[in-house]
């Protein structure tokens, strides 16, 4: 390989260029990105920048130390074999690497209607959260819960709109995300409740009710970003299909993060995960392969979320438990565990027990089982249950 194209500057592309010049990789880099700033980290964005208390969350990285060629501000348009077309024309590669993440579903209606998903974004979303503003959110997912969070804490007049019957239910399901209902004092959370549009002024939900409101935020969700690879020659199905090496099905490509579906040895299924630690270590694997070297790709998903004071973990696969099992006290710091027909862990969400998230990982790794009598009692530690 003698010139890798990486499209997508998020955290997948920026760590991918590290790791392939980790690797010794010494040919020619070329990293092009959509946005016009140079890699930055999202968590943040709905917390410390959504909160104030930072302006940005620029990756620590030095591209140019790394002698990588860097264009920002330029868009991928399409792909033939061994070529990108981009807003600045044609470019050449021998390796590609596609990092082009997710971007936010929106609803219909010609109201002004806020996503966060730049820095942009968080930005222009922070100038409006005044005290007093009604702000309308839709969708009581990871998003949605996190910006009502910072809403809520700026003095805004709160409305969350849910389609399903708790939040997190899409997520997690809805018995768990019943559990964090508590947490939505003071917020006008409206549930089972189906958006029509956004309109000016606020937004209409399906039976005809007007939800009034200065700021409405859509966080029902993201799809993967490869519209621009939707004429290419390489399979897509919820993303860019991969194998377990992260491979894409056009050679000599791979890709990586968000936009990567990629096949799970552990839990013998297709993977799309959309958080933060997939962006980070999967580019290790994705340079070993564009690199000819065989690593596989098999993680215990990992994800946080910081959401009314409370932190929410989550390790694994919870479609693989058959059974749930709670360990602490609803109104406290609790977890819940998803067992297997045979009491394998199959994935834990803690809430403020960060030791059962780091514990449960490790088991879920090992694949031990556990005794899920003495898992219910929370002061035994998971890893003597
Ligand atoms: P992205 O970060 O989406 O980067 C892809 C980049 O590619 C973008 O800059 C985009 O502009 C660019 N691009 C797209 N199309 C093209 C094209 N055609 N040509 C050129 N460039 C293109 N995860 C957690 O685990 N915990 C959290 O608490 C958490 N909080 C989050 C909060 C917010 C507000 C958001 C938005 C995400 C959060 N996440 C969190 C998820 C995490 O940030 C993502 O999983 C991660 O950013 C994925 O990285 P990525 O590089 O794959 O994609």
């Amino acid at each position: 390989v003698n010139h890798v194209v990486v499209v997508g500057a998020g955290l997948a592309g920026v760590r991918t260029v590290e790791a392939l010049r980790g690797r010794g990789f010494n040919g020619r880099i070329t990293l092009i990105g959509e946005e016009r700033h140079r890699p930055y980290d999202r968590p943040p964005l709905s917390k410390a920048v959504l909160f104030g208390d930072a302006d940005t969350s620029f990756v620590e990285t030095d591209l140019a130390a790394m002698d990588v060629d860097f264009w920002p501000g330029v868009s991928a348009k399409s792909l033939r074999r061994g070529v990108v077309e981009t807003t600045e024309g044609e470019l050449g590669y021998d390796g590609l690497v596609i990092a082009t993440g997710a971007e936010p579903i929106r609803l219909p209606g010609d109201g002004p209607q806020h996503v966060l998903r730049t820095l942009d974004d968080a930005h222009e979303l922070r100038a409006m959260l005044v005290p007093g503003a009604r702000v309308a959110i839709i969708g009581a997912g990871w998003i949605g819960a996190e910006v009502a969070t910072a809403a809520r804490r700026a003095g805004c007049a709160v409305t969350v709109i849910e389609a399903g019957s708790a939040p997190l239910a899409t997520a997690v399901g809805a018995e768990i995300g019943a559990r964090t209902l508590p947490w939505y004092e003071g917020i006008d959370l409206r549930l089972e409740t189906m958006v029509d549009s956004v309109d000016e002024g606020g937004v209409r939900l399906v039976g005809g009710e007007f939800v009034e409101a200065h700021v409405v935020v859509t966080g029902i969700g993201v799809r993967p970003a490869i519209g621009w690879l939707a004429d290419a020659d390489i399979d897509l199905h919820n993303g860019v299909v991969t194998d377990e090496y992260l491979r894409a099905s056009l050679p000599d490509t791979v890709a990586v993060g968000d936009c990567a579906a990629w096949w799970s040895r552990r839990w013998r299924s297709r993977l799309r995960i959309e958080h933060w630690d997939t962006a980070l270590n999967a580019p290790e694997v994705a340079a070993a392969s564009l690199l000819g070297e065989e690593v596989a790709y098999d993680p215990v998903p990992y994800f946080w979320s910081e959401q009314f004071g409370h932190m929410v973990q989550y390790a694994g696969h919870h479609p693989a438990g058959e059974r749930l099992v709670y360990r602490g006290d609803p109104a406290g710091k609790w977890s819940a565990v998803w067992l297997t027909g045979d009491d394998t862990l199959a994935a834990v969400l803690s809430v403020d027990r960060p030791r059962d998230l780091v514990q449960g990982r490790r088991i879920i790794d090992a694949g031990h089982r556990l005794d899920a009598e003495r898992l219910v009692d929370p002061d035994v530690p998971l890893r003597d249950c």
